[in-house]
């Protein structure tokens, strides 16, 4: 049978069914095409001549040849005239270049004088599909990265999610407001490959690292890299170790996608893909708005720590407002009533009493100020007005200032220079501060006849400030805690301690890109130390 036996009035007929978007395909009752327009030519990329005379099943994977013609088969025999396709499931077409694609389609049935003949009308529904399947991937991950407001969890599911619909591997890289990176990798069934990952995890990234995340993040865009090649591996990493372990990954192409929430620009994902093909436009846009996604779940958590955070910091602020402040408060108390209502007549037992609030007073102004230092370093407000300053007279003013101390404790106060240092880039004001807190703290824990010692000497580019004491020592157990907020071994008993000094003084010295620590022995005495970076 041909066109013709079918078209009577052909020309008409053959261009209707070429205007029609469609792939509309008539086929004989041997399941021969008869017809083949252009929409049908366009979705199979097969031209019509093609097709023509040839069995429908070129066009249908060989999986559904069998079960295509037992439904053709059942359908010649219903009453039916006219039916809709893949109701119950998905059909496929096949195009010449072989890859398949979802479609749509219905068919009906006209009864000639030859048997039946049927035409399908088929549509491609590649495009349809896979925007509700990706509708679909971005769904659940809202679901997912919904279920938890804790950071670690958040940044557990951030790494599993792209996994394996849109990547073989994912990594997520995050800085906190504290200038902390944290990295979470995704994981595998595949064992070797899950090795690779977890090494892979074991790195952290730094604003100065070569890795493409960090261009994402400065760019805030998107970044595709469709081939990735040992050189390119090595123009990107930091170390041999880290070249080895990324190696050992076997990415072959990889997406960097920024993660911004609220103008903040959190961290980054990086997908790996090991075997698939590149990155397409579309599965670009898919990252994304998963990236977004992600950005605002994970700025959510951070958020949330923060209001934790801050609900902590003002339970602690009450307790030592309650705690620390009562007693000189009580001590002022005492010593005004003592005054108004039965002065002593001695004026040095008077001026005995007036000292002590004073002592108070200043006690506890020195303690709000301090209060107020470790929320504004809590927060990430501490403000360090940074110039280039000499290391010497910062030493020698906080000497002055816990000079009186000294001299009442009956401890020796030294100070040692050495010319060939070199300035610092920091706050004056704030190193004073810091050496004071320091110092403060030797006194108040050497005994009478012992010695503390301040010096500053030059380390490579950076400038270290010792204070060194011959006092109790501090407990090996201890040692991990004292910068802690709020850690104090004299709180109760001796009311001196608030436990804020070191804790300032570490905030002050960080704020400075600096690093503060310490190393003691009990019983012999402790030195704090503290690196700055030098000025250029
Ligand atoms: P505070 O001195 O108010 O208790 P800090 O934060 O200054 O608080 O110090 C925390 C703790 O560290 C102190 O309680 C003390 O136990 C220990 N510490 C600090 N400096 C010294 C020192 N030079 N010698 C011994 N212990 C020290």
């Amino acid at each position: 049978m041909s066109v013709a036996t079918i078209a009577a009035p052909d020309a008409l007929f053959a261009s209707m069914l070429d205007i029609a978007a469609d792939a509309i395909i008539v086929v004989s009752s041997s399941q021969h095409v008869l017809h083949f327009n252009q929409g049908a030519a366009q979705v199979f990329g097969y031209l019509p001549e093609e097709v023509v005379g040839r069995p429908l099943a070129l066009l249908m994977p060989d999986r559904y040849r069998g079960a295509h013609s037992a439904h053709v088969e059942q359908f010649r025999k219903s009453p039916e005239r006219a039916r809709r396709m893949a109701e119950r499931r998905e059909i496929y077409g096949v195009r010449k270049d072989g890859t398949e694609f979802p479609a749509e389609a219905s068919i009906s049935r006209l009864e000639t004088r030859h048997g039946p003949i049927y035409t399908v009308v088929l549509r491609d529904i590649t495009e349809r599909t896979l925007r509700e399947r990706n509708e679909r991937f971005l769904s659940e991950v809202g679901g997912l990265l919904g279920t938890s407001l804790d950071v670690g969890r958040t940044l557990q599911a951030l790494a599993s999610v792209p996994v394996p619909y849109l990547a073989e591997a994912c990594i997520v890289d995050v800085v906190g407001a504290d200038g902390a990176w944290q990295r979470q990798v995704s994981r595998s069934d595949v064992p070797e490959l899950n090795a690779a990952l977890l090494t892979v995890g074991q790195y952290t990234l730094s604003w100065d690292s070569p890795w493409r995340a960090i261009d994402a993040m400065r760019s805030q865009k998107a970044e595709v890299i469709g081939a990735i090649t040992d050189d390119w591996l090595e123009g990107h990493t930091e170390s041999t170790a880290e070249l080895a372990r990324w190696k050992a990954l076997r990415a072959r192409s990889a997406l960097f996608l920024p993660l911004i929430a609220r103008d903040h620009v959190l961290g980054a994902l990086t997908l790996v893909r090991l075997n698939s093909a590149p990155f397409t436009a579309e599965q670009v846009k898919l990252a994304q708005a998963l990236g977004t996604r992600a950005a605002y779940a994970m700025d959510n958590s951070r958020l949330y720590t923060i209001a934790q955070r801050a609900t902590r910091a003002r339970e602690d602020v009450l307790s030592v407002v309650s705690h620390d402040l009562g007693n000189p408060l009580a001590a002022i108390r005492l010593c005004a009533a003592a005054l108004l209502e039965a002065p002593p007549s001695d004026v040095k037992e008077q001026r005995h009493l007036l000292q002590a609030i004073g002592n108070s007073a200043d006690w506890m102004s020195k303690l709000i100020q301090d209060l107020l230092d470790v929320s504004t370093i809590e927060v990430g407000k501490l403000s360090v007005e940074r110039r280039t300053e000499q290391v010497e007279p910062i030493i020698r003013q906080a000497v002055a200032m816990v000079g009186p101390q000294a001299q009442q404790r009956g401890v020796t106060l030294t100070a040692n220079t050495g010319s060939a240092v070199p300035a610092v880039h920091g706050d004056a004001a704030r190193l004073i501060q810091v050496l004071t807190n320091l110092l403060g703290n030797s006194l108040k824990y050497t005994e009478r006849g012992g010695t503390v010692t301040v010096s500053a000497s030059s380390n490579g580019d950076e400038v270290l400030l010792t204070v060194r004491d011959t006092g109790s020592g501090i407990p090996a157990e201890q040692l991990p805690r004292i910068f802690e907020r709020y850690y104090t071994r004299k709180r109760g008993a001796n009311k001196s301690g608030s436990g804020l000094g070191l804790s300032i003084a570490r905030g002050i010295v960080e704020a400075h890109g600096g690093r503060i620590w310490v190393e003691s022995v009990l019983g012999e005495g402790s030195s704090f130390f503290v690196a700055l970076p030098a000025a250029r």
